[in-house]
């Protein structure tokens, strides 16, 4: 009925909203819309908006197929904080009625209901880090000049980037989003903004238009925010760590807090399962969450001006040591997954690590004991001992990975699982077909 989205329409207007986005998140977790009249609203929020599924990145459809169609959710309504004459919606994807086979959120969907089925809920964090840079006639120079072995934490860099950081954090405030801290991080250059977290979808949501308005924003101030996951080799990459827990459906508390872990992590049992199905898939799961060639340049333990890069190079999980690909951060009631990073799609990463906690759970899966020293200066044979695995080195490792494990297919549906591995390949294939700088410099002179 015309009248469903009366209110809704009154205090968009109240607001000054003349435009709507129908925006729905790509296969890479970028934001994709129509805009929409405000007078059309009831229309955009009944389906109206459609698009040609052909013309995106890996959505499995041909030029004579119908469109697909956005179905905006109300609840994620969002102002655009650097321009406040239009509203943004997280939307899903249908066809034909039906929810959409490619829809990274529809995907995420269904693992929520799967959690829900068993009676949790999935809370997620994600901690954003990313490069703030400007274009010079010298070519692309971090945002903060001064020079410092060890930039990390630096008051006098963090309060020169007040300006936009402040706009930025004031928007998240004001949609309720609780920022609690944000640094200059261990990159020069490179932020880190940590916000409260939230129900999975709703923070999905969150760090899919995080990624749009700290752009926009920080255009606005002459710079851009750069989202790749290693920017530069000698400086540490931005990772977008999962900081994860299950809360019962009923009453919201938290099932992963245990303050008698005979582990002493603070984690309860059903957070040991959860970790263990996790661990268990994560190969596959670095496909997903550590998405592009480059993520893997951030997966190395050298490559950073204080030393370590703190990003994870084994398949393994431990205690509050920062070595780990998957963490329990001091204190525990929560496990972090370290090996997303920035440029992931957070609907389908958490998706597949949904998926294989809820195994590990079903399947009553124990982790071991955690492990507690620094992963980088372990011994080769005694990670043999422990059995632990190198992460993939490369993309193609990671989607070989993602190829082998049925979990993939069961989480993204066959479609959009053949989807998604026929476009990475080809970024794959692109590539180790390109000659590099380094290559040329090496060999080119070699005899
Ligand atoms: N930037 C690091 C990474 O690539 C993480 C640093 C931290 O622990 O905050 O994951
Ligand atoms: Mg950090
Ligand atoms: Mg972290």
């Amino acid at each position: 009925p015309a009248s469903e989205y009366a209110a809704l329409k009154q205090e968009l207007r109240g607001k000054g909203i003349k435009f709507l986005l129908a925006s729905y998140a790509d296969m890479h977790g970028a934001s994709k819309a129509k805009v929409v009249p405000i007078d059309h609203l009831d229309q955009m929020m009944g389906g109206s908006e459609m698009f040609t599924g052909a013309a995106l990145d890996g959505v499995p459809q041909s030029v004579h197929d119908d469109e697909v169609a956005a179905l905006p959710d109300a609840a994620s309504c969002t102002v655009l904080p650097w321009q406040r004459d239009t509203a943004w919606f997280a939307s899903d994807l249908i066809y034909g009625g039906k929810p959409f086979e490619a829809c990274s959120r529809t995907i995420l969907k269904r693992q929520t209901k799967a959690a829900s089925d068993l009676g949790y809920m999935m809370n997620l964090g994600i901690e954003a880090e990313f490069y703030v840079l400007r274009d010079t006639p010298e070519g692309v120079m971090p945002i903060t000049e001064r020079r410092l072995n060890k930039p990390c934490y630096d008051v006098s860099m963090v309060l020169d980037n007040k300006a936009w950081l402040t706009e930025l954090v004031d928007f998240m405030n004001g949609e309720g989003w609780d920022v609690y801290s944000f640094d200059q991080e261990d990159g020069l250059g490179q932020f880190e903004i940590d916000f409260m977290y939230a129900d999975v979808l709703s923070m999905a949501d969150r760090y899919v238009f995080l990624r749009l308005a700290a752009n926009k924003i920080a255009q606005q101030h002459g710079c851009f925010a750069s989202f790749m996951p290693k920017p530069y080799q000698d400086r540490t990459g931005s990772g977008a760590h999962f900081n994860m827990s299950l809360g019962d459906l009923a009453t919201g508390s938290n099932l992963f807090k245990d303050k008698n872990d005979p582990r002493q992590c603070g984690l309860s049992e059903l957070g040991y399962k959860f970790t263990a199905g996790v661990v268990r898939h994560l190969p596959a799961i670095c496909a997903v969450v550590a998405p592009t060639v480059n993520s893997y340049k951030r997966l190395v333990k050298q490559g950073s001006m204080s030393g370590f890069t703190w990003a994870p190079i084994f398949a393994c999980y431990g205690n509050n040591n920062r070595t780990n690909a998957v963490r329990i951060p001091m204190g525990g009631g929560r496990i972090e997954l370290r090996a997303a990073d920035s440029a992931c799609n957070p609907y389908l990463g958490a998706a597949l690590v949904l998926a294989a906690g809820l195994e590990g759970i079903r399947e009553n899966l124990d982790p071991g004991e955690p492990n507690r020293e620094n992963m980088y200066l372990v011994d080769p044979a005694e990670l043999e001992a422990r059995k632990i695995q190198m992460l993939p080195r490369t993309l193609g490792e990671a989607l070989d990975a993602f190829e082998a494990d049925p979990l993939t297919k069961a989480v993204f549906g066959e479609s959009m699982a053949k989807a998604w591995l026929d476009y990475k390949r080809e970024e794959w294939l692109s590539y180790m077909a390109h000659v590099s700088d380094w290559e040329t410099s090496r060999y080119l002179r070699f005899f």
